[in-house]
């Protein structure tokens, strides 16, 4: 369970350093492994005078301290921790507690001038269930609670429900992926183990809390192999670089884009980053360009990982060092006891080595399920408890998978397959280019046309005509976009994620549809 990897840890390294916050100040607070496990034990002893083991509360906040203390104590009590995206509106809120069932919330009252706290006072009226609101300000009060007591906790099971954590939303409405305790364990340890992570390494964290990569591959990854885990309240690339100097960084954990303005941030004012030894992607495409720009311009070592929540999530990474000759074209191979198949899309049998099919994956590892919602279950975890991925790709002899994309993302224009990453990939090597994601748009001859959104790097000249020309003869000529959108930012996911389906929106709200053939 997780409290065992907290109890274990505490006795392991006692007193090293756990948990810093992540500000540039001498005031920073900071955990020891033991005091971790013993405030800790607090939180969970504060949290059994509210609630029964096997009831669900939510945490709704930004990155902070206080959460990884509620991980870790609502996992010592036996109590599932529903976690909420701090970026979600009232509706998101009141749907996710609604289908939660969450008897409590912890909620940072404010974020980014939002009243969070009012938003949840104000669904709780219309949810009996949710009894308890505790502001995170206020957590001394809540901490309070613990004192005096002193009773054993309960005993919890490596498959009982630690938390639900909701898929994050590029593509679509949020379901309630059940990660059991081993399943988040056992991936944070696995991830750190394959990247070599050791005691003396320190992680500076710009995952979100609420998602798998914040709250299981970081938290519990350098839980398990002893590490420091700094962790600033957002992703901001320049607190990101600073921290590194300062704590002497060592890991990072990133989605591609926050590294893409990690390197921007870098070229505006230069930090020393000689501690930093790897940097792990993954969430999302990881395009070869970039694996170059962050091996030339920051002087590490990178890594790749693949998965998805609910697979609590990695299913591959890469190996540090690894001698594969074409390894920054995969995921690497799948993690130690997880296993891994490459479906054939028609007849759901294992497809031929390199062939294309649907990534499917068995372990413990794998969601307990889709909290109370059956179908949606049965259509991602087959009967011999293979989940589907939803993601296109082929595995070499060797056991490397390769991603083509999400079977959803694929643009099929005049019955022409088109992967939106072999476009993105090229478009990444012009050296204006900072950032891109290419989508299809529907098109009443063509079904759909290939569309490119496209964020310049700082200063450089950006034109359609230099960007068509760097396509042409490189890609068939069916692939090469047919709308050019320049844009300052990119609709994003609060993990850093680009948002395909909202650029498709917005983009044909302006157009109306559907759109015109030239
Ligand atoms: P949802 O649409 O389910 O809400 P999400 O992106 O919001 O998805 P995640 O579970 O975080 O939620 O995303 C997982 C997806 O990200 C994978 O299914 C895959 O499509 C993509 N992905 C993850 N890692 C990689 C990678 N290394 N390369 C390419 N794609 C990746």
């Amino acid at each position: 369970t997780i409290g065992d990897a907290l109890r274990k840890a505490a006795v392991r390294w006692p007193s090293r350093t756990a948990l810093v916050e992540g500000i540039v100040s001498s005031g920073a607070c900071t955990w020891t492994y033991a005091q971790l496990l013993r405030d800790s034990e607090a939180v969970a002893r504060a949290l059994l005078t509210r609630f029964r083991p096997g009831e669900r509360v939510a945490v709704w906040s930004a990155n902070r301290p206080e959460w990884v203390l509620l991980e870790m104590g609502a996992a010592l009590a036996g109590i599932t921790l529903v976690t909420v995206n701090p970026a979600y509106r009232s509706a998101e809120l009141e749907f996710v507690l609604r289908q939660s069932r969450a008897q409590g919330i912890f909620v940072q009252p404010r974020l980014h001038s939002r009243d969070l706290l009012a938003m949840a006072r104000s669904a709780a009226e219309e949810l009996p269930e949710l009894r308890f609101i505790q502001s995170l300000d206020q957590w001394d009060d809540f901490m309070s609670l613990s004192s005096g007591k002193t009773a054993r906790l309960p005993q919890v099971s490596s498959t009982d429900p630690a938390q639900i954590q909701y898929t994050s939303g590029t593509t679509g409405f949020p379901k309630g992926a059940v990660l059991s305790h081993r399943a988040l364990a056992m991936n944070g340890r696995l991830y750190a183990e394959t990247i070599g992570a050791t005691p003396e390494d320190v992680w500076v964290n710009p995952m979100p809390l609420f998602h798998t990569a914040g709250c299981g591959l970081v938290t519990l990854g350098a839980l398990q192999t002893g590490g420091v885990h700094v962790l600033p309240p957002k992703f901001d690339a320049d607190l990101m670089l600073d921290l590194f100097e300062h704590h002497h960084g060592t890991l990072l954990l990133s989605v591609p884009t926050m590294l893409i303005r990690m390197l921007d941030a870098q070229h505006t004012a230069a930090r020393d980053l000689s501690s930093w030894r790897l940097a792990t992607l993954g969430g999302a495409p990881v395009p070869l360009e970039l694996i170059r720009r962050a091996r030339c311009d920051f002087g590490v070592d990178v890594g790749i990982g693949y998965g998805q929540t609910e697979t609590a999530p990695y299913v591959t990474h890469t190996v540090p060092g690894d001698t594969h000759p074409q390894w920054a074209e995969t995921v690497g191979r799948p993690l130690p006891h997880v296993e891994v198949k490459i479906a054939d899309r028609d007849t759901g049998e294992p497809a031929a080595l390199g062939e294309l099919g649907e990534i499917c994956t068995r372990s413990i590892c794998v969601m307990s399920g889709y909290f109370e919602d059956p179908e949606a279950t049965d259509r991602a975890v087959d009967k011999n408890g293979w989940l589907h991925t939803g993601d296109l790709g082929s595995m070499d002899a060797a056991g490397y998978v390769c991603i083509k994309g999400r079977i959803k993302d694929m643009i099929i224009r005049g019955g022409e397959n088109i992967y939106p990453r072999e476009i993105e990939e090229l478009l990444f090597t012009h050296d204006t280019v900072a950032d891109v994601a290419v989508v299809g748009l529907p098109h009443p001859e063509w079904g759909e046309i290939v569309a490119a959104f496209v964020r310049a790097r700082p200063g450089a000249p950006l034109t359609q005509d230099n960007l068509i020309s760097h396509c042409t003869g490189r890609i068939a000529s069916y692939k090469i976009p047919e709308v050019w959108e320049f844009v300052p930012e990119f609709p994003q996911t609060a993990s850093g994620k680009i948002q395909k389906f909202a650029l498709r929106d917005q983009y044909l709200g302006r157009a109306g549809r559907p759109l015109k053939p030239e």
